[in-house]
């Protein structure tokens, strides 16, 4: 029984977060020395641990110092603790020309820190300088629904193009699956349940507009000099945006990165993941290029709100680098909800025909739509910025090359988020704008850890993940156990259809550790946060195997897997 004091702490348990664990087929099995497969390009995606540490001497009300990230998503959260923190880098303290913290030079230039791009990374950065006593400005570009090497806005990809806007439509999308859940429990409509597309694209941009706030209020409270515009870097010490320079000590380029499109014959009709979530009417027939997880999520959203959805994967299968087992099963599910796959198809050209429709033509043959989406990749930022003419060194992807402290090759100019290209996602970029921060106006050394960061894919049903997949396992250790389970969800035996869940462990055989948990279904990306946390502290199986469930859920499947070899 679960003491009743815990339940006080649980969310209410709704049929949609119960499962019926009975039927599922737990498995352990020693896998090793499997074929060798490429390492995950992408896996990763820090907690952002709600400890928020102000010693600035302007201390803001609580939800203002809240860091945005977490704003965004919650309007209420009721127990947080605020930690003041009494080192020498506050701003009173730091003006003292022989506090060794990076924030001391005053004198010689207009700012100890210029940051270029005020997203995730960039505000993080730059308000955490602030606090620790630096005197910082940020530019960021006019604000703009679809980004543009002149338009962007402050927030960001995740906050203006990407996380939020994203998973709003996931949610408004989720519905139509609900809808047809319900059924099973009795509920009857005497219509169709309809859909109305801007009504959801207005809400989701007042949403948008709210965060912009947020955000400006973030880097005013924090006393960050916000200035729009395009910038420029002159030198390694001077920054131009609208013809005016400014010169400071440091330099931080968070500029981030931009959806690419292939260079194909009439690659001007063709939308990204941009004008996707801002449409002004919902494609009766979508045409989806590319298997990652933004193709997946946006495959996923269409197909909830009733669009017909055709997705074009050139490799066989979708999102490279994870699982094997999770690649799969995804895809299967995907399919049931009708998901039109074709595998090893690449694109070759957009073609205009009768009515505005697009024809997209592949390899292997062609397919007509109301809209074409490329979601083929992302670029980082880093043309026109005067990279090059200082001497900072780039990747051949264009990307800039740090060190471990996320510092370029010269000394005054640093790198965080996506335009480092190491882990693309939000929680990474807020990782390495703090770690910055207290490196350079903290007096700390602190590199950001991008071991066993945890990830979700925001498909339908979706993905949580964290640390190694099982193919990543068998290349890097020798004995590996795996344990898997496969069943059909409590919901779904009412429900009728065919959702099912997926959950695999891997274990260190010989030091009892766990190095990776993946999981498909419902609230996945939930339930792994948790995982997230035991496997970075080292979890081992035994501390699984010790755990008591919580009943009934799908989670507890993950204490409970059971040792039979297959
Ligand atoms: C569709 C989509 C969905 C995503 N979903 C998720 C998710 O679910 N979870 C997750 O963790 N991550 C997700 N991401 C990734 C996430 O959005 C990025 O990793 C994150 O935003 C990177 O932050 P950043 O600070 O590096 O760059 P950005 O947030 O892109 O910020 C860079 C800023 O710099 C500005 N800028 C560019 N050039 C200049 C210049 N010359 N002068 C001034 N300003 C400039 C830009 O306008 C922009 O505002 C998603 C991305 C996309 C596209």
């Amino acid at each position: 029984m679960v003491p009743l004091r815990l339940i006080s702490f649980l969310p209410a348990l709704s049929p949609s977060s119960s499962y019926y664990n009975c039927n599922s087929s737990s498995c352990r099995c020693s896998r090793s020395a499997m074929a060798a497969l490429p390492r995950c390009a992408f896996s990763v995606s820090t907690a952002f641990h709600g400890r928020p540490v102000s010693n600035h001497a302007r201390f803001a009300p609580l939800w203002r110092d809240l860091e945005a990230f977490r704003l965004q998503n919650m309007q209420f959260h009721p127990k947080i603790r605020v930690r003041r923190s009494h080192r020498i880098g506050t701003r009173a303290l730091a003006s003292g020309a022989d506090i060794d913290n990076g924030a001391g030079a005053q004198k010689e230039y207009d700012y100890d820190l210029f940051t270029i791009g005020a997203g995730s990374g960039g505000v993080r950065a730059a308000r955490f300088a602030a606090n620790l006593g630096a005197r910082v400005a940020i530019c960021e570009l006019p604000f703009a629904t679809i980004s543009s090497e002149n338009a962007g806005g402050v927030g960001g990809t995740c906050v203006l193009r990407g996380c939020v806007p994203k998973k709003l439509l996931v949610y408004g999308s989720k519905f139509a699956h609900e809808f047809k859940e319900s059924r099973g429990f009795g509920w009857i409509y005497d219509s169709k349940p309809r859909h109305d597309w801007s009504s959801l694209i207005s809400n989701k941009n007042s949403e948008l507009q709210r965060l912009v706030g947020v955000y400006q209020s973030i880097l005013s409270s924090a006393g960050v000099n916000l200035i729009e515009g395009r910038g420029k870097i002159l030198d390694p010490h001077t920054a131009e945006v609208n013809g005016k320079r400014y010169t400071a000590k440091h330099i931080l380029v968070s500029v981030g990165g931009r959806a690419t499109v292939p260079n194909v014959p009439g690659k001007e009709w063709v939308i990204t993941s941009d004008e996707a979530l801002d449409l002004p009417s919902r494609p009766g027939k979508i045409l989806i290029v590319g298997g990652g997880y933004i193709a997946l999520e946006f495959a996923g959203i269409f197909n909830g709100l009733g669009s017909e959805v055709h997705l074009f994967v050139r490799q066989k299968k979708v999102l490279r680098g994870f699982d094997e087992e999770v690649r799969s099963i995804v895809a299967d599910q995907l399919a049931l909800k009708g998901i039109k796959f074709h595998f090893e198809e690449s694109p070759e050209a957009v073609e205009k025909v009768a009515d505005g429709q697009l024809l997209l033509r592949t390899n292997r043959g062609s397919e007509v739509g109301d809209c074409v989406m490329f979601a083929t990749g992302r670029a980082p930022n880093t043309k026109n910025l005067g990279l090059e003419a200082v001497g900072v060194k780039l990747n051949d992807k264009g990307a800039i090359k740090v060190d471990e402290f996320s510092k370029t090759n010269l000394d005054s100019i640093w790198a965080v988020g996506d335009v480092t290209d190491r882990l693309n996602l939000t929680p990474v970029a807020l990782m390495e704008g703090m770690a910055f921060a207290k490196t350079v106006f903290g007096n700390q050394s602190v590199k950001p850890d991008h071991a066993s960061v945890p990830s979700a894919v925001f498909t339908q049903p979706p993905i949580g993940t964290v640390g190694l997949t099982e193919e990543q396992a068998i290349e890097k250790f020798q004995d590996v156990d795996v344990y898997t389970s496969n069943f059909r969800p409590m919901k779904a035996t009412l429900s009728g259809l065919p959702d099912r869940a997926f959950m695999k462990i891997i274990v260190d055989a010989t030091s009892d550790r766990i190095l990776g948990v993946h999981m498909v279904g419902e609230d996945a990306p939930e339930i792994l946060q948790g995982f997230a946390v035991a496997v970075k502290a080292g979890l081992t199986k035994a501390h699984l195997d010790s755990t008591v469930g919580i009943h009934p859920t799908a989670a507890e499947e993950l204490a409970q897997m059971v040792t039979t070899s297959s």
